[in-house]
Protein backbone atom coordinates (compact mmCIF):
# COMPACT_ATOMS: atom_id res chain seq x y z
CA UNK A 1 0.00 0.00 0.00
CA UNK A 2 1.01 3.69 -0.90
CA UNK A 3 2.17 5.98 2.07
CA UNK A 4 3.23 9.53 1.48
CA UNK A 5 5.74 9.89 3.60
CA UNK A 6 8.83 12.62 4.16
CA UNK A 7 12.55 12.10 4.84
CA UNK A 8 14.56 15.36 6.27
CA UNK A 9 18.10 15.74 6.83
CA UNK A 10 18.81 18.17 10.07
CA UNK A 11 22.44 18.14 8.89
CA UNK A 12 21.64 20.19 5.63
CA UNK A 13 18.71 22.62 6.76
CA UNK A 14 20.00 26.34 7.58
CA UNK A 15 17.19 27.76 9.50
CA UNK A 16 16.09 29.78 6.42
CA UNK A 17 12.67 29.56 7.21
CA UNK A 18 11.69 29.48 3.43
CA UNK A 19 9.37 26.19 3.82
CA UNK A 20 7.25 28.02 6.00
CA UNK A 21 7.08 31.08 4.33
CA UNK A 22 5.92 28.91 1.09
CA UNK A 23 3.43 27.26 3.01
CA UNK A 24 1.86 29.58 4.50
CA UNK A 25 1.29 31.49 0.96
CA UNK A 26 0.06 28.40 -0.65
CA UNK A 27 -2.24 27.70 2.49
CA UNK A 28 -2.92 31.51 3.33
CA UNK A 29 -2.41 30.55 7.21
CA UNK A 30 -1.50 32.74 9.58
CA UNK A 31 -0.34 35.10 11.53
CA UNK A 32 -0.40 33.21 14.68
CA UNK A 33 -0.85 29.67 12.64
CA UNK A 34 1.40 27.44 11.70
CA UNK A 35 1.21 23.99 8.83
CA UNK A 36 4.57 23.58 9.49
CA UNK A 37 7.61 25.19 11.46
CA UNK A 38 11.16 25.30 11.97
CA UNK A 39 12.45 25.19 15.95
CA UNK A 40 16.14 25.91 16.96
CA UNK A 41 17.97 23.88 19.68
CA UNK A 42 21.12 24.68 21.31
CA UNK A 43 23.41 21.97 22.16
CA UNK A 44 26.89 20.83 23.25
CA UNK A 45 29.34 23.39 25.59
CA UNK A 46 31.02 26.80 24.89
CA UNK A 47 34.23 26.54 23.01
CA UNK A 48 33.77 22.69 22.73
CA UNK A 49 31.20 21.09 20.70
CA UNK A 50 28.71 24.13 20.68
CA UNK A 51 26.31 23.18 17.73
CA UNK A 52 22.73 24.56 16.83
CA UNK A 53 20.18 21.73 15.29
CA UNK A 54 17.74 23.03 13.31
CA UNK A 55 14.08 21.09 13.86
CA UNK A 56 11.45 21.36 10.18
CA UNK A 57 8.23 19.84 11.42
CA UNK A 58 5.28 19.30 9.85
CA UNK A 59 2.16 16.44 10.36
CA UNK A 60 4.11 13.31 10.77
CA UNK A 61 0.90 11.54 8.78
CA UNK A 62 0.78 9.04 11.57
CA UNK A 63 -0.15 5.52 10.35
CA UNK A 64 -2.27 5.67 13.87
CA UNK A 65 -3.42 9.05 13.38
CA UNK A 66 -4.44 9.40 17.11
CA UNK A 67 -5.95 13.12 16.10
CA UNK A 68 -8.52 11.36 14.09
CA UNK A 69 -10.03 9.49 17.33
CA UNK A 70 -11.37 12.59 19.35
CA UNK A 71 -12.65 14.64 16.74
CA UNK A 72 -16.41 15.17 17.44
CA UNK A 73 -17.48 15.30 14.00
CA UNK A 74 -15.05 13.49 12.06
CA UNK A 75 -13.87 16.67 10.05
CA UNK A 76 -10.43 15.10 10.67
CA UNK A 77 -9.65 11.71 8.71
CA UNK A 78 -7.33 9.81 6.68
CA UNK A 79 -7.75 9.15 3.15
CA UNK A 80 -7.55 5.90 1.53
CA UNK A 81 -3.99 6.69 0.47
CA UNK A 82 -3.09 7.58 4.39
CA UNK A 83 -2.63 10.95 3.95
CA UNK A 84 -4.32 12.83 7.24
CA UNK A 85 -6.85 16.11 6.42
CA UNK A 86 -8.96 18.42 8.05
CA UNK A 87 -12.58 19.19 5.98
CA UNK A 88 -12.68 22.55 6.76
CA UNK A 89 -16.37 22.66 5.87
CA UNK A 90 -17.02 20.03 8.44
CA UNK A 91 -14.29 21.74 11.42
CA UNK A 92 -16.19 23.43 13.65
CA UNK A 93 -12.83 25.12 15.35
CA UNK A 94 -13.14 23.18 18.59
CA UNK A 95 -9.57 22.29 19.03
CA UNK A 96 -10.56 18.95 20.64
CA UNK A 97 -7.69 16.96 18.23
CA UNK A 98 -4.87 19.38 19.28
CA UNK A 99 -3.58 17.23 22.04
CA UNK A 100 -4.23 14.27 20.54
CA UNK A 101 -1.08 15.28 18.42
CA UNK A 102 2.19 13.84 20.22
CA UNK A 103 3.67 16.34 17.72
CA UNK A 104 1.99 19.59 18.43
CA UNK A 105 1.52 19.70 14.30
CA UNK A 106 -2.27 20.69 14.61
CA UNK A 107 -3.24 24.66 15.18
CA UNK A 108 -6.16 26.60 15.57
CA UNK A 109 -6.13 28.97 13.00
CA UNK A 110 -7.74 32.15 14.81
CA UNK A 111 -9.59 33.72 11.56
CA UNK A 112 -10.56 30.61 9.81
CA UNK A 113 -11.88 29.76 13.48
CA UNK A 114 -10.98 26.11 12.33
CA UNK A 115 -7.96 23.73 12.76
CA UNK A 116 -5.58 23.12 10.17
CA UNK A 117 -2.02 21.21 9.97
CA UNK A 118 -0.19 19.75 7.16
CA UNK A 119 -2.16 17.55 4.38
CA UNK A 120 1.43 17.21 2.66
CA UNK A 121 -0.28 19.41 -0.22
CA UNK A 122 -2.58 16.81 -1.21
CA UNK A 123 -4.57 18.70 -4.37
CA UNK A 124 -0.90 19.75 -5.54
CA UNK A 125 0.70 16.49 -5.42
CA UNK A 126 -2.30 14.66 -6.90
CA UNK A 127 -1.30 17.18 -10.10
CA UNK A 128 2.45 15.68 -10.40
CA UNK A 129 4.17 18.95 -8.31
CA UNK A 130 6.15 18.59 -4.86
CA UNK A 131 4.44 20.04 -1.42
CA UNK A 132 5.54 23.72 -0.86
CA UNK A 133 7.97 23.05 1.15
CA UNK A 134 10.06 20.34 -0.90
CA UNK A 135 10.03 22.94 -3.70
CA UNK A 136 11.43 25.68 -1.92
CA UNK A 137 13.64 24.39 0.68
CA UNK A 138 16.97 26.07 -0.33
CA UNK A 139 19.44 23.45 1.20
CA UNK A 140 17.26 20.69 -0.57
CA UNK A 141 16.72 18.84 2.65
CA UNK A 142 13.28 17.50 2.39
CA UNK A 143 12.64 14.57 0.20
CA UNK A 144 9.18 13.59 -0.79
CA UNK A 145 7.55 10.29 -1.83
CA UNK A 146 6.18 6.77 -1.36
CA UNK A 147 8.04 5.31 1.98
CA UNK A 148 6.20 2.02 1.82
CA UNK A 149 8.38 1.73 -1.76
CA UNK A 150 11.30 0.28 -1.43
CA UNK A 151 12.16 1.40 -4.72
CA UNK A 152 11.23 5.34 -4.51
CA UNK A 153 13.52 7.78 -4.10
CA UNK A 154 12.38 8.80 -0.49
CA UNK A 155 13.03 5.28 0.36
CA UNK A 156 16.56 5.35 -1.16
CA UNK A 157 17.62 8.60 0.34
CA UNK A 158 16.07 6.93 3.94
CA UNK A 159 18.06 3.88 3.81
CA UNK A 160 21.31 6.18 2.46
CA UNK A 161 21.48 7.98 5.26
CA UNK A 162 19.67 5.63 7.70
CA UNK A 163 16.88 8.52 8.53
CA UNK A 164 14.27 7.38 11.50
CA UNK A 165 11.09 8.52 12.57
CA UNK A 166 10.47 10.88 15.50
CA UNK A 167 9.63 8.14 18.15
CA UNK A 168 10.78 6.89 21.67
CA UNK A 169 9.49 3.67 23.18
CA UNK A 170 6.69 4.89 25.02
CA UNK A 171 5.30 7.41 21.83
CA UNK A 172 5.41 5.16 19.04
CA UNK A 173 1.59 6.54 16.62
CA UNK A 174 3.84 5.29 13.29
CA UNK A 175 4.66 8.57 11.92
CA UNK A 176 5.98 8.59 8.27
CA UNK A 177 8.28 11.91 8.22
CA UNK A 178 11.84 10.09 8.50
CA UNK A 179 14.99 12.42 10.27
CA UNK A 180 18.54 12.20 9.90
CA UNK A 181 21.34 11.98 11.13
CA UNK A 182 20.49 10.06 14.52
CA UNK A 183 22.65 12.32 16.78
CA UNK A 184 20.27 15.55 15.46
CA UNK A 185 17.44 13.64 15.97
CA UNK A 186 18.33 12.31 19.44
CA UNK A 187 18.65 16.36 20.18
CA UNK A 188 15.12 17.25 18.56
CA UNK A 189 13.58 14.09 21.28
CA UNK A 190 15.66 15.59 23.96
CA UNK A 191 13.84 18.81 23.73
CA UNK A 192 10.45 17.77 23.15
CA UNK A 193 10.01 17.13 19.76
CA UNK A 194 7.43 14.36 20.89
CA UNK A 195 4.62 14.41 23.99
CA UNK A 196 2.18 12.00 24.77
CA UNK A 197 -1.08 12.39 23.59
CA UNK A 198 -3.66 13.70 25.84
CA UNK A 199 -7.54 13.93 25.65
CA UNK A 200 -8.86 17.14 26.09
CA UNK A 201 -11.39 17.85 28.71
CA UNK A 202 -14.19 18.08 26.49
CA UNK A 203 -13.44 14.00 25.73
CA UNK A 204 -13.24 13.54 29.17
CA UNK A 205 -16.64 14.91 30.03
CA UNK A 206 -18.23 13.32 27.50
CA UNK A 207 -17.17 9.71 28.13
CA UNK A 208 -17.66 10.26 31.33
CA UNK A 209 -20.94 12.28 31.84
CA UNK A 210 -22.71 12.51 28.40
CA UNK A 211 -22.48 9.56 26.62
CA UNK A 212 -23.18 6.80 29.58
CA UNK A 213 -26.45 9.69 30.46
CA UNK A 214 -27.41 9.04 26.46
CA UNK A 215 -26.50 5.60 26.17
CA UNK A 216 -28.04 4.34 29.28
CA UNK A 217 -30.25 7.22 30.79
CA UNK A 218 -32.43 7.81 27.77
CA UNK A 219 -33.21 4.13 27.18
CA UNK A 220 -33.53 3.86 30.68
CA UNK A 221 -35.91 6.54 31.29
CA UNK A 222 -37.57 5.07 28.61
CA UNK A 223 -38.15 1.44 29.82
CA UNK A 224 -39.56 3.12 32.88
CA UNK A 225 -41.93 4.93 30.80
CA UNK A 226 -43.50 1.78 29.36
CA UNK A 227 -43.34 -0.06 32.16
CA UNK A 228 -45.33 2.86 34.22
CA UNK A 229 -47.51 3.13 31.09
CA UNK A 230 -48.52 -0.69 31.06
CA UNK A 231 -49.39 -0.57 34.75
CA UNK A 232 -51.15 2.71 34.08
CA UNK A 233 -53.12 0.87 31.66
CA UNK A 234 -53.72 -2.11 34.13
CA UNK A 235 -54.96 -0.09 36.79
CA UNK A 236 -57.23 2.15 34.63
CA UNK A 237 -58.95 -1.29 33.49
CA UNK A 238 -59.64 -2.12 37.27
CA UNK A 239 -61.27 1.17 38.14
CA UNK A 240 -63.27 1.12 34.26
CA UNK A 241 -64.45 -2.27 35.66
CA UNK A 242 -65.15 -1.17 38.88
CA UNK A 243 -67.06 1.86 37.78
CA UNK A 244 -69.05 -0.44 35.35
CA UNK A 245 -69.87 -2.32 38.84
CA UNK A 246 -71.16 0.39 40.29
CA UNK A 247 -73.44 1.75 37.33
CA UNK A 248 -74.95 -1.58 37.35
CA UNK A 249 -75.93 -1.45 40.80
CA UNK A 250 -77.31 2.18 40.28
CA UNK A 251 -74.19 4.14 41.89
CA UNK A 252 -73.08 5.86 38.52
CA UNK A 253 -71.86 9.15 38.36
CA UNK A 254 -74.60 11.86 37.65
CA UNK A 255 -74.37 14.17 35.32
CA UNK A 256 -73.28 17.32 36.56
CA UNK A 257 -74.05 21.12 35.97
CA UNK A 258 -71.16 21.79 34.44
CA UNK A 259 -70.92 18.81 32.14
CA UNK A 260 -74.53 20.14 30.70
CA UNK A 261 -73.43 23.58 30.13
CA UNK A 262 -70.55 22.43 27.96
CA UNK A 263 -70.83 20.77 23.92
CA UNK A 264 -69.53 17.50 23.71
CA UNK A 265 -66.30 18.46 22.11
CA UNK A 266 -64.20 21.40 23.63
CA UNK A 267 -61.46 22.99 21.28
CA UNK A 268 -57.95 22.53 22.42
CA UNK A 269 -55.54 23.36 19.95
CA UNK A 270 -55.56 25.96 16.77
CA UNK A 271 -54.36 24.92 14.00
CA UNK A 272 -50.91 26.59 14.33
CA UNK A 273 -50.34 24.90 17.66
CA UNK A 274 -50.99 21.12 16.32
CA UNK A 275 -48.69 21.79 13.16
CA UNK A 276 -46.08 23.74 15.81
CA UNK A 277 -46.47 20.36 17.74
CA UNK A 278 -45.43 17.82 14.45
CA UNK A 279 -43.40 20.14 12.70
CA UNK A 280 -41.18 19.68 16.19
CA UNK A 281 -41.58 15.85 16.09
CA UNK A 282 -40.20 15.59 12.34
CA UNK A 283 -37.98 18.16 12.80
CA UNK A 284 -36.20 16.14 15.81
CA UNK A 285 -36.69 12.98 14.46
CA UNK A 286 -34.19 14.47 11.60
CA UNK A 287 -32.11 16.36 13.61
CA UNK A 288 -31.54 13.10 16.14
CA UNK A 289 -30.68 11.18 12.96
CA UNK A 290 -28.08 13.40 11.20
CA UNK A 291 -26.63 15.02 14.45
CA UNK A 292 -26.20 11.00 15.82
CA UNK A 293 -24.63 10.42 12.16
CA UNK A 294 -22.39 13.34 12.51
CA UNK A 295 -20.70 11.84 15.57
CA UNK A 296 -18.67 9.01 13.23
CA UNK A 297 -15.56 8.88 14.86
CA UNK A 298 -14.87 6.16 17.52
CA UNK A 299 -14.56 8.16 20.58
CA UNK A 300 -17.92 10.23 20.17
CA UNK A 301 -19.60 7.19 17.97
CA UNK A 302 -22.83 6.57 20.57
CA UNK A 303 -23.86 2.84 18.75
CA UNK A 304 -21.12 1.64 16.53
CA UNK A 305 -19.28 4.00 13.63
CA UNK A 306 -20.87 1.68 10.79
CA UNK A 307 -24.68 3.38 10.98
CA UNK A 308 -23.33 6.91 10.98
CA UNK A 309 -21.27 6.33 7.88
CA UNK A 310 -24.19 4.76 6.66
CA UNK A 311 -26.18 7.75 7.18
CA UNK A 312 -23.54 9.76 5.94
CA UNK A 313 -23.19 8.27 3.10
CA UNK A 314 -27.10 8.67 1.92
CA UNK A 315 -26.72 12.34 2.51
CA UNK A 316 -23.67 12.77 0.09
CA UNK A 317 -21.07 12.78 2.73
CA UNK A 318 -20.39 14.62 5.71
CA UNK A 319 -20.01 17.97 4.18
CA UNK A 320 -23.59 17.57 2.84
CA UNK A 321 -24.86 16.20 6.14
CA UNK A 322 -23.43 18.93 8.54
CA UNK A 323 -24.95 21.92 6.01
CA UNK A 324 -28.42 19.71 5.83
CA UNK A 325 -28.00 19.29 10.13
CA UNK A 326 -27.28 22.85 10.50
CA UNK A 327 -30.08 24.19 7.96
CA UNK A 328 -32.75 22.23 9.15
CA UNK A 329 -31.61 23.31 12.82
CA UNK A 330 -32.33 26.77 11.94
CA UNK A 331 -35.49 26.16 9.71
CA UNK A 332 -36.49 24.96 13.60
CA UNK A 333 -35.07 28.24 14.86
CA UNK A 334 -36.44 30.55 12.19
CA UNK A 335 -40.28 28.39 12.52
CA UNK A 336 -40.52 28.24 16.44
CA UNK A 337 -38.82 31.58 18.01
CA UNK A 338 -41.39 33.88 15.45
CA UNK A 339 -44.25 31.32 16.66
CA UNK A 340 -43.50 32.17 20.00
CA UNK A 341 -43.11 36.10 19.56
CA UNK A 342 -46.13 36.43 17.72
CA UNK A 343 -48.06 33.96 19.83
CA UNK A 344 -51.95 35.79 20.18
CA UNK A 345 -50.96 37.04 23.70
CA UNK A 346 -46.91 36.38 23.67
CA UNK A 347 -44.63 34.15 24.98
CA UNK A 348 -45.91 35.24 28.73
CA UNK A 349 -49.32 33.73 28.16
CA UNK A 350 -47.58 30.52 26.91
CA UNK A 351 -45.46 30.35 30.14
CA UNK A 352 -48.51 31.19 31.48
CA UNK A 353 -50.35 27.89 30.42
CA UNK A 354 -47.85 26.26 31.86
CA UNK A 355 -46.99 27.70 34.80
CA UNK A 356 -46.52 25.31 38.09
CA UNK A 357 -49.31 26.09 40.62
CA UNK A 358 -49.80 24.34 43.88
CA UNK A 359 -52.36 22.04 42.72
CA UNK A 360 -49.83 21.34 40.21
CA UNK A 361 -46.94 20.13 42.60
CA UNK A 362 -49.50 17.73 44.47
CA UNK A 363 -50.62 16.52 41.49
CA UNK A 364 -46.99 15.12 40.09
CA UNK A 365 -46.22 13.95 44.07
CA UNK A 366 -49.55 11.80 44.06
CA UNK A 367 -49.95 10.73 40.40
CA UNK A 368 -47.40 8.20 40.29
CA UNK A 369 -48.97 6.43 43.77
CA UNK A 370 -52.51 6.56 42.04
CA UNK A 371 -51.57 5.76 38.99
CA UNK A 372 -49.97 2.54 39.79
CA UNK A 373 -53.10 1.72 42.26
CA UNK A 374 -51.49 2.48 45.11
CA UNK A 375 -53.77 5.27 46.41
CA UNK A 376 -56.87 5.79 46.57
CA UNK A 377 -56.60 9.65 47.10
CA UNK A 378 -58.59 12.12 44.86
CA UNK A 379 -55.70 14.22 42.72
CA UNK A 380 -56.08 17.76 42.96
CA UNK A 381 -58.17 19.39 39.76
CA UNK A 382 -55.92 20.26 36.88
CA UNK A 383 -55.74 23.21 34.22
CA UNK A 384 -55.88 22.75 30.84
CA UNK A 385 -52.48 21.22 30.64
CA UNK A 386 -51.93 18.51 33.40
CA UNK A 387 -48.76 19.07 35.85
CA UNK A 388 -47.04 16.05 33.57
CA UNK A 389 -47.69 17.68 30.22
CA UNK A 390 -46.61 21.29 32.01
CA UNK A 391 -43.31 19.92 33.37
CA UNK A 392 -42.64 18.53 29.84
CA UNK A 393 -43.54 21.81 28.07
CA UNK A 394 -41.08 23.77 30.59
CA UNK A 395 -38.22 21.74 30.09
CA UNK A 396 -39.05 21.42 26.42
CA UNK A 397 -38.72 25.31 25.63
CA UNK A 398 -35.47 25.59 28.24
CA UNK A 399 -33.84 22.40 26.21
CA UNK A 400 -34.79 23.90 22.99
CA UNK A 401 -34.01 27.04 23.77
CA UNK A 402 -29.90 25.76 24.83
CA UNK A 403 -29.96 23.47 21.87
CA UNK A 404 -30.49 26.05 19.48
CA UNK A 405 -28.20 28.79 20.90
CA UNK A 406 -25.20 26.09 22.12
CA UNK A 407 -25.89 24.97 17.84
CA UNK A 408 -25.66 28.20 16.62
CA UNK A 409 -22.45 29.04 18.24
CA UNK A 410 -20.89 25.71 16.46
CA UNK A 411 -22.11 26.02 13.35
CA UNK A 412 -20.71 29.47 12.88
CA UNK A 413 -17.78 29.08 15.34
CA UNK A 414 -18.78 31.78 17.64
CA UNK A 415 -15.76 32.58 20.03
CA UNK A 416 -12.90 31.25 21.17
CA UNK A 417 -11.80 26.84 20.77
CA UNK A 418 -12.72 26.37 24.16
CA UNK A 419 -16.05 28.39 24.31
CA UNK A 420 -16.95 26.09 20.86
CA UNK A 421 -15.96 23.05 22.94
CA UNK A 422 -17.80 23.63 25.78
CA UNK A 423 -21.12 23.98 23.34
CA UNK A 424 -20.58 21.11 22.18
CA UNK A 425 -20.83 19.41 25.76
CA UNK A 426 -24.20 21.92 26.56
CA UNK A 427 -26.03 20.35 23.26
CA UNK A 428 -25.30 17.47 23.64
CA UNK A 429 -26.06 17.25 27.54
CA UNK A 430 -29.70 19.22 26.30
CA UNK A 431 -30.79 16.59 24.22
CA UNK A 432 -29.78 13.46 26.16
CA UNK A 433 -32.08 15.63 28.89
CA UNK A 434 -34.57 16.84 26.41
CA UNK A 435 -34.47 12.94 24.90
CA UNK A 436 -35.59 11.65 28.31
CA UNK A 437 -38.67 13.86 29.13
CA UNK A 438 -39.55 13.38 25.14
CA UNK A 439 -38.97 9.51 25.80
CA UNK A 440 -41.79 9.83 28.63
CA UNK A 441 -43.88 12.31 26.37
CA UNK A 442 -43.80 10.01 23.50
CA UNK A 443 -44.19 6.29 25.60
CA UNK A 444 -47.57 8.17 27.66
CA UNK A 445 -49.13 9.95 24.17
CA UNK A 446 -48.59 6.51 22.38
CA UNK A 447 -48.94 3.95 24.90
CA UNK A 448 -51.67 5.03 27.94
CA UNK A 449 -54.85 4.66 27.00
CA UNK A 450 -56.35 7.76 29.27
CA UNK A 451 -53.89 10.12 27.42
CA UNK A 452 -55.21 8.68 23.71
CA UNK A 453 -57.88 12.13 23.64
CA UNK A 454 -55.02 14.52 24.21
CA UNK A 455 -52.96 12.73 21.31
CA UNK A 456 -56.22 13.01 18.88
CA UNK A 457 -56.44 16.17 20.08
CA UNK A 458 -53.53 17.22 18.34
CA UNK A 459 -54.81 16.20 14.92
CA UNK A 460 -58.22 17.35 15.84
CA UNK A 461 -57.78 19.99 17.39
CA UNK A 462 -60.53 19.13 20.15
CA UNK A 463 -60.94 16.69 23.41
CA UNK A 464 -64.31 15.06 24.18
CA UNK A 465 -66.04 16.80 26.92
CA UNK A 466 -66.03 13.62 29.24
CA UNK A 467 -61.80 13.56 29.16
CA UNK A 468 -61.71 17.53 29.58
CA UNK A 469 -64.23 16.74 33.18
CA UNK A 470 -61.99 14.15 34.05
CA UNK A 471 -58.21 15.11 33.00
CA UNK A 472 -58.58 19.43 33.05
CA UNK A 473 -61.16 20.12 35.39
CA UNK A 474 -60.19 23.78 36.42
CA UNK A 475 -59.99 24.49 32.68
CA UNK A 476 -63.56 22.79 31.51
CA UNK A 477 -65.47 24.57 34.82
CA UNK A 478 -63.78 27.99 32.88
CA UNK A 479 -65.28 27.25 29.85
CA UNK A 480 -68.52 26.36 31.43
CA UNK A 481 -68.40 29.72 33.22
CA UNK A 482 -67.90 31.95 29.84
CA UNK A 483 -71.06 29.91 28.49
CA UNK A 484 -70.61 28.68 25.38
CA UNK A 485 -67.95 25.89 26.05
CA UNK A 486 -65.39 27.82 23.20
CA UNK A 487 -62.14 29.37 24.99
CA UNK A 488 -60.91 30.98 21.41
CA UNK A 489 -62.59 34.69 21.48
CA UNK A 490 -61.10 37.49 23.02
CA UNK A 491 -59.91 37.79 26.23
CA UNK A 492 -59.74 33.40 26.47
CA UNK A 493 -56.57 31.96 27.95
CA UNK A 494 -56.55 29.96 25.39
CA UNK A 495 -53.67 27.85 23.11
CA UNK A 496 -52.88 28.97 18.98
FE1 LIG B 1 -2.29 13.51 13.40
FE2 LIG B 1 -0.32 14.80 14.63
FE3 LIG B 1 0.16 12.41 13.52
FE4 LIG B 1 -0.29 14.53 11.98
S1 LIG B 1 1.41 14.25 13.37
S2 LIG B 1 -1.23 12.48 11.75
S3 LIG B 1 -1.77 15.68 13.17
S4 LIG B 1 -1.23 12.82 15.23
FE1 LIG C 1 -12.40 17.95 14.70
FE2 LIG C 1 -12.69 19.95 16.48
FE3 LIG C 1 -10.24 19.26 15.52
FE4 LIG C 1 -12.01 20.44 13.90
S1 LIG C 1 -11.08 21.31 15.74
S2 LIG C 1 -10.73 18.70 13.40
S3 LIG C 1 -13.96 19.57 14.66
S4 LIG C 1 -11.63 18.03 16.80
Amino acid sequence: MRRPGMMIELDRCVGCLACVSACKERWDSGPGAARDWVRSYEHGKRGEDLGVTFYPGLCMQCSEHPCTAECPTGATYARPDGIVVVDPQVCIGCGNCVPMCPYGARHPDPEKKIVEKCNLCAPYVARGEQPACVQTCLAECRHFGDVAAPDSEVSRWIRERAAKPLKTAEIDVGPNVYYAPAADREVLIANGALKPTRSAELTRIWKGVTRPLAQFGVPGVGLLAVLGGAMMNLQARRASAQAAREADHGHGAEPTAIASKLPDELPRHRFGMRFLHWFNLVSWILLLVTGTALMSTPAFALFGTTGPAAIAKLFGGAPSLIRFHVAWGLLWAVVIVPFFLVFKKGGIEALREIRMTRDDVRWLMLKPWVAMGWSKRPLPPQDKYNAGQKAFAASALAGTATIIASGVVMSFHLGPAWFVAAMILVHKLAIAVALMGLAVHVTMAALVREERPALKSMVTGKVPKEHALSHATKWAEELAEKGSGRDDKPGSAEDE
